[in-house]
């Protein structure tokens, strides 16, 4: 008797439709036996529906606390945002870090020395009138917002981030100069909390033009826009006039000058290191052509013997978990304990807009310049479960690896992308392939999914793909 299919599956739930699906992308033919909708328990009558209504539930906590984030409910589905109460919570979170921090210095038993400190030519920190010596001196002196000139902030209408991060009111109309990281977060929120937004970025490429992948910064540009996001890409702005109690702000692009008014101006155009008046002269430490503080980034040690450089202040990426990083390598080096150099063409980079942006490694132009034959492979929230549960379907995983070879770049846009990165980025790191990748388990359902189901696909096989 010749047979009808390879393989006939009695039950469509999770085991018969996973193998039915992954048995059919490997090119066998099948058949499934099932007396009632596909997708079993699990799809019809439990994991599904059960974290749909959990959703509903977080809704529900979410809308009842409103009122706890600074969103007052004034009327049936309205909200207004009443930003004193924002700033209060968000005063709140800072503060209870800070005491936080604090408590955990106490513990250690860390002095800390209220002043600014400055390098001197013995190599000692004077605070004030006093002198800390010690046998090593660390500079981790950070960053500030880089100004451009005529735009001077007055903390209300011409701002930066140092204010905007802090600040109780809301402008009604802003102009986010600077499509990076901050201006993107800030367009973001200002956009979702009912701000009339204009993003004026002077790259041709628009929203976030360096760092991510190109497909990716597209789709947050796009949903930004969706939302109502004014982006203008080439834009080049002319200096702000003050009017009417607010700004009068003229650019100009491809299509010709505009000018329009807003209440607030924000700055957003880069970081510089805070070098000036820390001693770095009299100590005879070395800078970088561009202003940062010179290291060895094999153990973050300045030219100075016993002076070391961690953070935004050395000429690496400005990313708080790559301070953090760098000042386990400065210690670990002071130790002798020989460190493992931070990598920074792999470091994890996110950014918290809606939808959030995250990606390590190499992205597909940077990949294919380094010469990489590449293999890329992407898988859409919109064909994920919990995506979809949580109202929230657009972006997508994009994974590039070399071809047969490991994974180069791991790129995300979309739901928790900033979470989702952990697995990525560690795939990334130690080179695994996405096959290995794909083969570990991703609960269900789940936004990580996604990712196994683009690394899966690498195989040429796939679940939900
Ligand atoms: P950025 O370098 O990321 O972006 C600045 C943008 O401004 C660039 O796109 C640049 O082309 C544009 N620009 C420069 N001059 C301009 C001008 N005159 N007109 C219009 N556009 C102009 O800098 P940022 O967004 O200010 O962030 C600063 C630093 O803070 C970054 O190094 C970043 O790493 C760090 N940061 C990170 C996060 C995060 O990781 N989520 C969040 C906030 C800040």
């Amino acid at each position: 008797m010749s047979a009808d299919y390879d393989i006939v599956i009695v039950g469509g739930g999770p085991g018969g439709y996973a193998a039915a699906l992954y048995g059919a992308s490997a090119g066998l033919s099948i058949a499934i036996v099932e007396s009632d909708s596909v997708g079993g328990t699990c799809l019809n009558r439990g994991c599904i529906p059960a974290k749909s209504l959990l959703q509903t539930a977080e809704v529900y906590r979410t809308a009842a606390h409103a009122a706890d984030f600074g969103i007052m409910p004034d009327g049936p589905g309205t909200f207004t945002p009443d930003w004193a109460k924002v700033a209060q919570r968000t005063t709140g979170v800072v503060n209870q870090l800070v005491g936080g921090l604090s408590g955990l210095l106490k513990r250690r038993k860390v002095t800390v020395v209220n002043g600014r400190g400055r390098l001197t030519e013995r190599g000692t920190v004077q605070v004030g009138g006093d002198e800390l010596n010690a046998r090593n001196v660390i500079l981790a002196t950070g960053s500030v917002p880089r100004l451009i000139p005529g735009f001077e902030p007055d903390g209300e209408r011409i701002v930066t981030s140092d204010h905007s991060t802090r600040s109780d009111q809301l402008p009604a109309r802003v102009a986010v100069i600077g499509g990076g990281v901050i201006g993107a977060e800030f367009a973001s929120v200002f956009t979702d909390v009912g701000c009339e937004t204009t993003l004026l970025e002077m790259l041709p490429e628009g929203v976030l033009p360096i760092g991510p992948d190109r497909e990716i910064a597209g789709v947050l540009a796009r949903a930004l826009a969706k939302r109502g996001t004014k982006v203008h890409a080439g834009a080049r702005v002319g200096p702000p006039e003050k009017a009417n109690g607010g700004v009068i702000l003229g650019y100009e692009t491809k299509s010709g000058t505009e000018k329009i008014e807003v209440d607030q101006v924000l700055v957003a155009i880069g970081r510089k290191p805070v070098t000036e008046d820390i001693g770095l002269d009299a100590a005879g430490v070395t800078m970088t052509e561009r202003g940062f503080v010179a290291v060895d980034t094999d153990t973050m040690a300045t030219n100075r013997p016993g002076v070391y450089a961690v953070g935004d202040v050395v000429e690496t990426p400005g990313l708080a978990h790559v301070a953090y990083a760098e000042a386990i390598v400065a210690i670990k080096a002071i130790l002798g304990e020989n460190p493992i150099p931070v990598d920074y063409a792999r470091v994890p980079w996110v950014v918290y807009t809606h939808p959030e942006v995250a990606w390590a490694g190499y992205t597909e132009a940077e990949a294919r310049a380094a010469g990489h034959d590449i293999e890329i492979h992407k898988y859409k929230f919109a064909g994920n479960g919990r995506a979809m549960i949580i109202g929230d379907t657009d972006g997508m995983v994009k994974i590039v690896a070399q071809k047969d070879g490991p994974i180069l770049g791991v790129h995300y846009v979309g739901p928790w992308a900033s979470e989702l990165l952990a697995e990525g980025y560690l795939a990334v790191n130690w080179q695994a392939l996405p096959e290995e990748v794909g083969a570990f388990i991703h609960p269900h359902p789940s936004l990580s999914e996604a990712v196994g189901e683009a690394m899966l696909a690498f195989t040429g096989r796939s679940l939900h793909g």
